[in-house]
């Protein structure tokens, strides 16, 4: 699904870079006022690797934000943003958005990720820079016109895809711990290999991630599951322990304890395989979320069993019971998504139960209700989840839920429960009995459901609605209204 992170470096596709009406009239503009002007960091990088990128940096040696205005100018481009904060101009340029930032030397507080800025050379802004990779500056300066500023090998570092730092390790991650999330982030999307001086220090300054703010570290991770295998970032942020500053209840998925010589699977690889199953068949960021939740309550359902071995008993209902805690320390939507995590969660165990016994309708039919639009999400999890090694029990067990999967399209085509709206509503049966809201009518919806969703009935309202007066009687209650069918 994800696009695969196969890619060459090719200098030649900065060719012609300095001709492209955005950069040329940074080039005018430089040549005017006479100021050190550099395209910079993210957008270099994946031009030289042939990277798609929609936004662009520029550094400048003087006023980035009255620059940026003169650039706009010259381009007709629409409103400049300035933040006065950070130093920074921007403006669209069609759908690409281009930022200006005054060349800048930063040193730290320890207590902070905001440092103390001061003008600098563009030397200075490159040390100042989280990778190597991203430290690549083009001059739209005379005299090196679309040459490549590379102090720190960059370049052959992206060839060898390698990921390092500019400066000291110790010195870039602990100025910002946030580079620690950012380091395991690229090293996942473009599949790179972290230096071993920076493995290192990461894993050493890893408790300085907890002055990084929720939403930040989300945001790097929620690129880490997008990425074309997410299993290799998960991999890093449990073997650095950044893991465990965020999300805990993940590495207490890992280990495979062994009683009396019956283990039980590391939960931990297991749900990283998962992931990368599901990754390979949706990019749909909170089915993969599913997929990195749908076991985390393992650990705390685990019990041995002398008869039946390890058992992870009602896993599936207590870890959906953790998502809401989980999204809201990691200050994820609280919304429809996080519903949507802490239903795959809920349900992933439900088609595997069906494919045991005799796949009945009614079971099928339940399994729609519950999941509503979700059914193909949950499927492709529960796919996803077949990691066994023996070949011939995945494919028994694939096969099985290809049945469900055509089970699911009979009954839905039949039954339209999907999206199950009751053909009786709550007013309809005080309409019909003349009654106030009251417990009855929850009863008697409840009832409805529960045949509609067993096949006693079809879901039609004509039958239910004999049903509601059946049941209205049994309650001792009298028809006031005629049937409105
Ligand atoms: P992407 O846009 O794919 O997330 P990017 O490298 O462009 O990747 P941005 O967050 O857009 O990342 O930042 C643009 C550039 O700013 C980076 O390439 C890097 O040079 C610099 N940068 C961003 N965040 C940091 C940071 N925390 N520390 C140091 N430099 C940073
Ligand atoms: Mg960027």
């Amino acid at each position: 699904m994800s696009r695969t992170t196969s890619y060459t470096v090719d200098p030649a596709r900065l060719d012609g870079m300095v001709q492209e009406p955005l950069f040329a009239a940074v080039v005018n503009e430089a040549a005017l006022q006479d100021i050190a002007t550099f395209a910079i960091g993210g957008y270099v990088r994946d031009r030289l690797i042939g990277r798609p990128c929609k936004d662009i940096d520029f550094v400048v040696e003087g006023d980035g934000m009255a620059f940026a205005k003169a650039v706009a100018r010259r381009l007709k481009a629409g409103e400049v943003h300035v933040f006065k904060n950070f130093g920074t101009a921007m403006f669209m340029h069609g759908d690409v958005q281009v930022e200006f930032v005054g060349a800048r030397k930063e040193s730290y507080r320890r207590d902070s990720r905001k440092p103390d800025v001061q003008p600098g050379t563009i030397r200075d802004d490159q040390e100042r820079r989280d990778f190597t990779i991203n430290a690549l500056a083009v001059s739209m300066n005379a005299g090196g016109l679309g040459a490549l500023v590379d102090p720190f090998g960059g370049i052959l570092d992206l060839d060898r895809r390698i990921i390092r730092t500019p400066l000291d390790p110790h010195i870039t991650f602990s100025d910002d711990p946030l580079r620690m999330m950012r380091a395991i982030r690229f090293t996942t999307q473009l599949d790179l290999t972290i230096d071993e001086a920076c493995l290192a220090s990461i894993t050493r300054n890893a408790e300085r991630l907890d002055i990084i703010s929720a939403e930040r570290i989300h945001s790097e991770l929620n690129k880490i599951i997008l990425s074309h295998k997410p299993s290799k970032g998960f991999d890093l942020l449990l073997r650095t322990g950044l893991l465990h500053r965020f999300l805990p209840e993940m590495v207490e998925l890992q280990g495979a304890e062994e009683k009396f010589g019956i283990g039980h699977k590391d939960n931990f690889y297991h749900t990283l395989q998962v992931l990368d199953n599901v990754a390979e068949n949706s990019d749909d960021l909170w089915l993969r979320w599913g997929a990195v939740l749908h076991d985390i309550a393992k650990p705390r359902t685990k019990r041995f069993d002398p008869k039946a071995g390890w058992t992870f008993h009602g896993h599936e209902d207590k870890g959906a019971r953790m998502v809401p805690g989980i999204f809201r320390k990691l200050k994820l939507p609280l919304d429809d998504k996080m519903k949507k995590v802490k239903k795959l969660v809920a349900l992933h165990l439900r088609p595997i139960a069906l494919t045991k016994d005799e796949v009945t309708d009614s079971a099928v039919r339940r399994l729609l209700f519950d999941a509503g639009d979700d059914i193909d999400d949950l499927m492709i999890l529960c796919r996803a989840d077949i990691t066994s090694k023996n070949e011939k029990k995945k494919k028994r067990y694939l096969a099985n839920y290809d049945l469900v999967i055509r089970k699911l399209a009979e009954v839905e085509e039949k039954d339209r429960v999907r999206n199950f709206q009751p053909p009786i509503t709550g007013e309809d049966i005080m309409a019909a009995f003349g009654i106030p809201p009251c417990k009855a009518i929850g009863d008697i919806k409840t009832v409805i459901k529960d045949a509609i969703l067993d096949g006693t009935i079809p879901n039609e309202r004509e039958q239910a609605w004999d049903l509601m007066v059946k049941e209205g009687e049994k309650l001792g209650l009298q028809l006031t209204k005629r049937p409105d069918r």
